[in-house]
């Protein structure tokens, strides 16, 4: 099968013919439709990740239909349609059992240490990125990296729910204690920040305030139910929100970048008891300084790991949200590509041209 290899940071990804192994046991054969383009796979060509020696095939926004399962599968079976998730759980260790499959550490859905590679090119083992590599015509999960859905659903707007969508609406629905009638600040308004503004608007928020460098991400933040936009450029976001809340600051300001100087100022604008809920994440090594007199009292400043989700209900919700209208997920796939496309949707991600491209396979 076709795959997109990343060898070296600040390289293209190339397309190569690669081997894909039989599903064993708990392991699923799903094949890939539609393979959203995210900025953690970008973080890897940037190399604001490390990555290891081993070459690597990314992607992990992605939806499909199941060919071949394991012995151990019950899940699923050949035909059902279904979206990966990169928080794949193990279900039994604490944090799992106390209700928070998202923080799971057991590593459990990838291979053992010695086992057959899933994924190899000519006997040479190639990473799996986040146990999904999803910039292949083929998936082989372990079942707890996915979750089935109605065959109605679109698959390309339903892979976007598998990472992007359900950190951003995660984050406000989810991790942040967002409450109806609090105030909103979102800063970066791509794929995620325009799902963190869906989710605001759907908890009821009044109102929700976007910041973004990029006019065309305002006006998509504006249809995504934000009620003001601040032009990021200007550098006085916090100045502003201020005044558009008559001093007072935001109850929930949310950062969606992973940026230093936009965590800052998300901490910086919140209200009294307001709480600022990280959802990107800043390069290895990243500092985030401020004065401890920007810190307003009881403020909190907490960190949101995909959405806070347990994705096996979480994503069957959020498709419901779409299917009610109460999600807008068609126009967040600004383009579809196929998968020679990929280096061209990350020279438009960087650019603030699209909020998600999305590579098809059929
Ligand atoms: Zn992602
Ligand atoms: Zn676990």
């Amino acid at each position: 099968m076709q795959a997109a290899i990343f060898r070296h940071a600040h390289e293209p990804l190339s397309i190569e013919s690669i081997s894909i192994d039989k599903p064993k046991d708990k392991e699923v054969l799903v094949r890939t439709v539609a393979s959203g383009v995210c900025h953690s796979d970008l973080h890897f060509i940037d190399g604001d990740l490390a990555a290891g020696k081993r070459a690597m095939v990314l992607g992990h926004e992605a939806a499909g239909v199941v060919e071949q399962v394991g012995n151990g599968v019950s899940l699923v079976k050949p035909g059902d349609h279904v979206v990966a998730c990169l928080s794949g759980f193990c279900g039994s260790c604490n944090l799992c059992l106390s209700g928070h499959p998202n923080l799971c550490e057991a590593r459990y859905v990838a291979r053992g240490r010695g086992a057959e590679p899933r994924l190899n090119q000519q006997g040479e083992k190639l990473v799996q990125f986040a146990d999904i590599a999803g910039f292949a015509e083929q998936m082989l999960l372990h079942e707890n990296s996915i979750v089935k859905i109605d065959r109605e659903i679109p698959l390309d707007r339903a892979a976007l729910v598998g990472c992007g969508v359900l950190t951003g609406v995660g984050a406000a629905l989810r991790t942040s204690g967002l409450q109806a009638g609090q105030t909103v600040a979102v800063f970066g308004c791509g794929g995620v920040g325009l799902s963190v503004i869906q989710g605001a608007r759907i908890a009821g928020a009044s109102r929700i305030i976007a910041i973004d460098q990029f006019a065309g991400k305002l006006e998509m933040a504006k249809e995504s139910g934000a009620t003001d936009c601040i032009d990021g450029t200007e550098d006085n976001a916090v100045e502003q929100i201020r005044e558009l809340t008559k001093g007072a600051g935001v109850d929930h300001a949310f950062e969606a970048v992973g940026l230093p100087k936009l965590i800052r100022q998300a901490v910086e604008s919140l209200a009294t008891h307001g709480t600022a809920t990280i959802v990107g994440v800043p390069p290895d090594g990243a500092l985030i300084e401020f004065p401890f007199s920007a810190l307003r009292p009881e403020c909190k400043v907490q960190t949101s790991r995909m959405g806070s989700n347990r994705f096996r209900t979480d994503i069957p919700l959020y498709l419901e949200f779409y299917r009610q209208g109460r999600l807008k997920l068609d126009d967040m796939v600004s383009r579809r590509g196929r998968l020679e496309d990929v280096n061209e949707a990350f020279r438009a991600m960087k650019a603030g041209e699209v909020a998600r491209s999305v590579l098809m396979f059929d």
